[in-house]
């Protein structure tokens, strides 16, 4: 798909943010681009549209910014998927953990209905840690989620490799 290689050179790398050693893939210049972003989200439109996806879940804050536009683009709800603490609502979490330490994804429990079908939506897949936090938070909610959508993704998930037995899209690999 040529629309890719436009979204690849949207996406900046920044060695050592927000620390030493890390190669962090900056998405922000896709955003900035109409034209690459509008792609990006017609693509994942293109793969979702018409597989009977009530719901696109995205997490925060990057994955709001695809999931939002995606969700209007093949007529679904959207679901807020939050850091702790953001929800007024009665929520459902679930803790996970990170390299230092642990975060939670929040969800509003009336946000879906028990059998709906959702899709999870986040900038960037890399250990697959917060992914499985939000396949489970929505799978305990009684959804079933078909798949899990991202910008970029590590090489490995290009190659079918599932998260909790979900699949993975990625869009292109990261650097
Ligand atoms: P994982 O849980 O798969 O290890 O990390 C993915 C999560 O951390 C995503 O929510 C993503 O937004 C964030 N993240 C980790 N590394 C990067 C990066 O290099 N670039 C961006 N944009 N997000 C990252």
């Amino acid at each position: 798909d040529p629309r890719l290689l436009a979204i690849s050179a949207a996406i900046r790398v920044v060695p050592h943010f927000p620390k030493p050693g890390i190669m962090f893939n900056d998405i922000t210049p896709l955003l900035l681009r109409p034209k690459a972003f509008k792609d990006a989200i017609e693509i994942f439109a293109e793969r979702y549209r018409g597989m009977g996806i009530h719901a696109v879940a995205g997490i925060e804050a990057r994955g709001f910014m695809f999931g939002s536009p995606l969700a209007i683009a093949i007529g679904a709800k959207f679901i807020p998927l939050h850091k702790p603490g953001k929800l007024p609502g009665k929520t459902i979490s679930e803790a996970y953990a990170l390299e230092y330490g642990t975060d939670c994804l929040e969800m509003h429990v009336d946000a879906v209905q028990p059998g709906e079908n959702v899709l999870i939506i986040d900038d960037l897949v890399a250990t697959g840690g917060t992914l499985r936090a939000a396949i489970r938070v929505l799978e305990r909610a009684g959804a079933e989620v078909v798949e899990c959508g991202c910008i970029v993704g590590l090489p490995k998930f290009k190659a079918g490799y599932r998260i909790n037995g979900r699949p993975v899209y990625m869009l292109v690999e990261a650097i």
